[in-house]
């Protein structure tokens, strides 16, 4: 892909590969649908990032501490925000390091890696430079966590952003399948994952039986 491929217009919001990650319909129904539903996980996630994107910035030390930055990238056509970018002028070169807060506890999935990831991409685009790693903190667990943005990750993070665009751009929500995560889903009651897998059950059925 050459380096400017995607202009304003085409820019995906960071925060669709997280709903992705999770459920390619919640970020359909997100993203295409324009639907949004809070429930306590949102909420409390939102209350977080209210207090870390502040648009500001700190100096301690030899690290320059910068909140709420708003970042971007051509070559893949996303934008957001980072909620804090640590510049490092350290005795081993400059180090750059975008820092994500989360309300809960570190996730099974790869959601929050990819968004971090993601963040990091933007930052060695706009900036011009190489990014090894990416840093959480887990409101629930009050941990500092560290990940490397290793290659693998890296590929699975170009291959959400491509799958993401599919959807916006065909403007295709996927069907629902259900599972546990319902359970969990602000989008529950707009989706009716039961009742649209009971529809899929009974086409089937009647496929089966025509003559
Ligand atoms: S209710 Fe289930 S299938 Fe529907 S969007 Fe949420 S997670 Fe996806």
């Amino acid at each position: 892909m050459s380096s400017s491929t995607f202009t304003e217009d085409d820019f995906i919001q960071l925060s669709a590969l997280q709903h992705y990650v999770f459920c390619p319909r919640q970020c359909g129904l997100i993203y295409v649908d324009d639907a949004w539903h809070d429930n306590v996980f949102t909420v409390r996630g939102e209350i977080l990032h209210e207090k870390v994107d502040t648009d500001t910035y700190e100096t301690r030390g030899t690290t320059k501490t910068v909140r709420g930055l708003r970042i971007h990238s051509f070559r893949l056509g996303i934008v957001g925000r980072a909620d804090v970018v640590e510049f490092k002028d350290g005795k081993s070169g400059d180090e750059i390091m975008p820092v994500e807060f989360k309300a809960g506890e570190p996730k099974e999935d790869i959601s929050d890696k990819v968004q971090l990831c993601a963040q990091a991409l933007c930052l060695e685009e706009m900036m011009n430079t190489t990014i090894q790693r990416g840093a959480f903190f887990y409101g629930k667990v009050r941990r500092r966590t560290v990940v490397e943005l290793n290659d693998v990750l890296r590929q699975q993070t170009e291959e959400i952003v491509i799958a993401v665009r599919e959807i916006v751009s065909t403007q295709g929500v996927p069907v629902a399948e259900y599972s546990a995560k319902c359970r969990s889903c602000s989008l529950e009651s707009l989706c009716l994952p039961k009742a649209m897998n009971q529809r899929k059950l009974t086409a089937y059925i009647n496929q089966l039986y025509q003559p």
